[in-house]
């Protein structure tokens, strides 16, 4: 038999996914996928459904996870939590927090695209986002809708992508404060596709210090020598080599990758796997002292 295969980084319509959590687990199970992780941006809320689908169509198993975006001075940090504790409270609270502060920032972008005489609605934006964490890939498919521009990656290009004229930051946390949130709601803290990440050699011993455990090694368009060079600073902080395609449901945006596209070895999934019941134990261990 073929290596068993897993891709540790999928988004569905709790955040900015095309297809709900079920979907993406029947596609996934349909590609033959032995192991996938849920990782919705600032939200769990997916991930109920997904490991009920899971059950439901056997074969596939699904790790518990989420994206928290954070910014540092000169761009962004995504943090990928796995296996959450989804009871915890402060983490709820947490990312209630940042869903809200994201729903402002839209509003704020569709404030700044009216000044520039694109007339979206907030209201349009809201009802993409379907009660599912509001991006700026809602924002853009409205304005495709409205017929401004022709795709979302136009949008972006030409308005809200970071440098863009209606662009607005979002709330700003640290990556050390994600990486401490996630591990203290019993997850595993690991860095999502650091090859764009400026100062990368900097960052990591402080978010490794925080509790950081993996790093996105392989990844959508990275190349073999990116993953080489990803691989190497793994194992010099020692650090589980995790890997995923960041699907969004394909299709719309053309720079979404497909579902397990990257090929990501079993050894990562297994890797977290071990370390999250290693863990478990020793909370249980220490729970009946
Ligand atoms: P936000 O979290 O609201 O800042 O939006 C970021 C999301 O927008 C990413 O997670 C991607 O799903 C999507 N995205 C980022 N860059 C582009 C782009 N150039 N074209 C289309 N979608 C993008
Ligand atoms: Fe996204
Ligand atoms: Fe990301
Ligand atoms: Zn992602």
């Amino acid at each position: 038999m073929s290596e068993r295969r897993v891709d540790l980084h999928l988004h569905t319509t709790a955040s900015d996914g095309l297809l709900s959590p079920a979907e993406v687990v029947m596609r996934a199970a349909k590609l033959g996928l032995a192991v996938i992780a849920i990782t919705d941006h600032d939200t769990i809320a997916g991930v109920g459904a997904a490991m009920a689908a899971a059950e439901a169509v056997g074969g596939i198993e699904v790790i518990p996870g989420v994206e928290i975006n954070t910014d540092v001075p000169h761009g962004e940090v995504h943090i990928l939590g796995y296996f959450i504790d989804r009871e915890d409270a402060e983490l709820a609270r947490r990312l209630e927090h940042l869903r809200a502060s994201r729903v402002a920032r839209a509003r704020g972008m569709v404030a700044k695209l009216a000044a520039l005489g694109i007339a979206i609605s907030f209201e349009r934006v809201s009802e993409l986002a379907a009660g599912g964490t509001i991006g700026r890939p809602h924002v853009a498919q409205a304005i495709v809708e409205a017929g401004y521009v022709s795709s979302p990656t136009e949008a972006f290009a030409h308005y809200i992508g970071r440098d863009g004229p209606a662009y607005v930051e979002r709330e700003k946390i640290l990556p050390e404060d994600a990486v401490g949130l996630v591990a203290r709601a019993s997850g595993l803290p690991v860095l999502a596709h650091p090859s764009d990440i400026a100062n990368l050699e900097d960052l990591l011993p402080r978010l490794v210090e925080s509790g950081l455990v993996g790093l996105e090694a392989y990844y959508s368009g990275y190349s073999a020598d990116t993953t080489d060079y990803l691989l190497g600073l793994a194992r010099k902080h020692d650090l589980i080599a995790t890997g995923g395609s960041d699907y969004h449901g394909g299709a719309k945006a053309s720079f979404d990758a497909e579902l397990g596209i990257v090929a990501v070895p079993y050894a990562a999934a297994e890797q977290l796997f071990a370390l999250h019941r290693q863990r478990q134990s020793t909370k249980l261990a220490a729970a009946e002292q």
